[in-house]
């Protein structure tokens, strides 16, 4: 039933942006590094995931962005992340904007994806700003402990964005105008606890817009969207899909 609702709202409500999180890539078996167990217990964000950290110390930081890395790389998309292209394409969905630095949007086919914590994509070199691709990255990685710029020899830093790092400025500014412009916003797997992108919403509800939520958890705003769905993602918009498409 709420499936239902959810399909009607996005096929009225022109255009739909969506604005994911971790829980989107989580049935990819990528962990939410915010709320991690096992080996990722180990890594203390603030010893491992600030600017602050990797100027100190790269190398250490690599020890944990590497294990990382090979994570995301055995990563393949999940139904949540395809159900998503294939409604971009059936033009239901304008944009998707993200928290997640995984690359799994575009490797469903997403074409239009706003990464607002940056992406593994590439790796980049503070000094000189030669950059370097994933695949590069990891060839290095197989025989060094961080990958090194091939101009200058610093250690590269991922283009990801770390605490205490600023957003990058004019993804930002795009999220922020399809979020106004959009219709209806559909938030999946974010529990919507991080600023900048937690106060996406607000410019949605203020612009006149709607909020659908789709997430395993309560979020702040599931009181002021139409409809807030409580499950996981890949169940969810798989259903939406068949349903909007017949
Ligand atoms: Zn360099």
């Amino acid at each position: 039933m709420s499936v239902e609702r959810l399909a009607e709202l996005i096929r009225t409500h022109q255009p739909c942006v969506v604005l994911t999180g971790a829980g989107v890539s989580t049935e990819s078996g990528i962990p939410d590094f915010r709320s991690a167990s096992g080996i990722w217990a180990r890594y203390d964000p603030m010893e491992y995931a600030t600017i602050e950290a990797f100027r100190r110390d790269p190398v250490k930081v690599w020890d944990f962005y590497g294990r990382r890395l090979e994570v995301l790389a055995c990563a393949q998309p999940n139904v949540a992340h395809e159900a998503l292209a294939e409604l971009e394409r059936d033009g239901l969905i304008r944009a998707v904007v993200t928290q997640n630095v995984d690359r799994l949007h575009e490797l469903a086919g997403s074409r239009d994806v706003v990464e607002v914590h940056g992406s593994i994509r590439t790796s980049s070199c503070l000094t000189c700003g030669e950059t370097a691709g994933f695949d590069e990255v990891r060839r290095q990685l197989e025989n060094a402990p961080a990958p090194r710029c091939s101009l200058c020899g610093d250690v590269l830093k991922p283009d990801v964005v770390m605490f205490g790092e600023l957003l990058p400025a004019a993804a930002i500014e795009r999220a922020t105008q399809l979020a106004r412009i959009a219709r209806l916003l559909l938030v999946v797997g974010s529990s919507l606890a991080v600023y900048p992108v937690a106060a996406l919403p607000e410019d949605t509800l203020r612009a006149g817009g709607t909020l659908a939520i789709v997430n395993a958890e309560a979020t702040p705003y599931d009181e002021r969207a139409a409809l807030a769905i409580h499950g996981p993602a890949g169940k969810t918009l798989s259903a939406i899909c068949n349903y909007l498409r017949g």
